[in-house]
């Protein structure tokens, strides 16, 4: 029994090894990413109740050489735990406000949401990368809507309400991403510059669950009395759209409309 003890430390050791090489491959890949173009940011529309596109949401997609594609969900906390986090977030935002003037050059001008990742946003010159971003690209600011999560807006309630308000006095507007899955305090609701609510994935997934449609209409309902406008994410049949249209949903997003795709993609298919 003892030897078997042993040799299950010594398994896990490896699968530790094994992992903080990964972490240490991904590190290290992820900072040529930037400089050899393997990066791209995806499109993903938000459609009204008529199946307009109102906007898309920006998601980041790293395109690996070797590795090949490499999911956000695996390499962006891998970011988060150094300063490549910040320079991934910077291109970004400019990337970002590239595909806006891209859009609006093609006549096809649509709002952005991009997600912001709570040490950029905390960085002392996210402001100025905000305003460089679109000073360089020529981008509108009325049309660059910033995700920001639940646990951004409370860590630090004072720069994140002076950050906000500096910005949305140049035009940007603010989404809460992940709405509901986060810290409970309502009180940011009410005190923070915001304009739209996400309803996380995992309440519309399962939105048959009665559980689940009592959350929906309940943040549904508090957003028309704030006036914030509602987008659900992760819509993929038939019957959550029908219960959110319902609902007074102002928009869905999800793979039921459209799946995150390049813009010569979303240019290519007929306006309208
Ligand atoms: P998120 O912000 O909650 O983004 C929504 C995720 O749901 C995306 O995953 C999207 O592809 C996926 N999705 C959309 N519709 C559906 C659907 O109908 N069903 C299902 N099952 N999934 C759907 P993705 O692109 O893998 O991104 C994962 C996460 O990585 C994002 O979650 C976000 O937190 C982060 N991320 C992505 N791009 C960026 C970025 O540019 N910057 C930062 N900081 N984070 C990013
Ligand atoms: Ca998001
Ligand atoms: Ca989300
Ligand atoms: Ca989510």
């Amino acid at each position: 029994a003892k030897s078997a003890g042993r040799q299950r430390i010594v398994f896990f050791q490896a699968q530790m090894q094994a992992e903080i090489e990964e972490r240490l491959a991904i590190q290290h890949q992820l900072e040529l990413a930037i400089a050899q173009r393997q990066l791209a940011l995806y499109l993903q529309p938000q459609v009204d109740a008529a199946g307009m596109a109102l906007g898309a949401e920006l998601l980041l997609r790293w395109q690996h050489p070797v590795l090949g594609p490499v999911p956000p969900g695996r390499f962006i906390p891998i970011a988060e735990e150094s300063s490549l986090i910040l320079r991934l977030g910077n291109w970004v935002l400019q990337e970002g406000c590239r595909t806006l003037v891209q859009l609006a050059k093609a006549g096809r001008p649509l709002p952005l949401s991009i997600n912001v990742s709570p040490q950029q946003f905390h960085e002392a010159d996210f402001v100025a990368q905000v305003k460089a971003a679109l000073q360089d690209s020529g981008a509108r600011a009325d049309y660059l809507i910033l995700e920001l999560t639940e646990g951004l807006l409370i860590r630090n309630l004072d720069d994140t309400s002076a950050k906000m308000r500096e910005l949305a006095a140049l035009g940007l507007r603010f989404s809460i991403d992940d709405f509901g899955t986060g810290y409970s305090s309502l009180a940011y609701l009410k005190r923070l510059p915001l304009q739209e609510l996400k309803i996380d994935r995992s309440f519309v997934q399962d939105a048959e669950a009665s559980r689940d449609t009592a959350i929906i209409e309940l943040i549904l309902s508090m957003a028309e009395h704030l006036a914030l406008r509602v987008v659900a994410e992760g819509v993929e049949s038939e019957a959550q759209a029908a219960f959110l249209r319902t609902h007074g949903c102002h928009a869905m997003q999800g793979y039921l409309f459209a799946r995150p795709m390049p813009l010569a993609d979303w240019l290519a298919l007929p306006a309208g």
